[in-house]
């Protein structure tokens, strides 16, 4: 059962261009490309609750009630491939703070460590997003809202490009205040860790690096 904080795009241009991403034929160049439109439509659907205050606006012929952005906006992308879906995301909200997180895998134990972390001492935003393009496991996904909530954020949201089921499941289950926003939710992962069908390796696939998962 989807669990009520998933959110999965059914809009026909994001399923249109997650048909040209997940394509092995796709090269990095058209596949940033993509990453970003996608980006873009999952970022305006994720702030749809974004608040606003009014605000008094005067247009050439009189003045009216307006309103302006009033969350403050963290956009918290997880190294390496959550970096591509940044630039569309700023375009949306070009006030938005970038704090950049980077996570690996320890081999040995399998937690995620975290490597680079220059958030501030207190939180600074009002609405955070998490950007990482593939949702797996969700080991990055949960260590990251722990180091979020830690900072002091409250709410928090995920955007994804692809999501696991597995994934899904840890972070409903470790913090089901999170919502996700996703334009597909596929069928699991493989013994690799990598999501199926997927795209591979997000990273890979935008920087030009290895053999994708393949
Ligand atoms: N990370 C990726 O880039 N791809 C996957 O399928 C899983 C994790």
């Amino acid at each position: 059962m989807t669990p009520p904080n998933l959110h999965v795009s059914t809009h026909p241009a994001v399923l249109h261009k997650l048909g040209i991403l997940r394509d092995r034929k796709t090269e990095p160049k058209k596949f940033r490309e993509v990453v970003r439109e996608l980006s873009w439509l999952l970022g305006y659907e994720a702030l749809g609750d974004a608040r606003v205050r009014p605000i008094k606006v005067t247009t050439p012929l009189e003045t009216m009630d307006g309103h302006e952005l009033g969350d403050r906006i963290g956009l918290i992308p997880i190294l390496r491939a959550g970096l591509g879906m940044v630039d569309a995301m700023l375009e949306l909200m070009p006030t938005a703070e970038v704090w950049h997180l980077g996570l690996f895998r320890d081999e040995r134990t399998l937690q995620p460590v975290e490597y680079y972390n220059k958030l501030p001492d207190a939180t600074s935003v009002d609405l955070c997003l998490i950007l990482d393009p593939m949702l797996a496991t969700g080991g990055s996904a949960t260590a990251a809202i722990e180091v979020l909530k830690r900072w002091g954020a409250v709410r928090i949201k995920l955007v994804n490009l692809i999501a696991a089921p597995e994934g899904v499941d840890a972070v409903s289950k470790a913090h089901p205040d999170v919502e996700m926003y996703c334009a597909a939710l596929d069928r699991q992962l493989n013994d690799k860790g990598y999501i199926m069908p997927g795209l591979g390796d997000a990273g890979d696939r935008q920087f030009g690096t290895g053999k994708s998962g393949e």
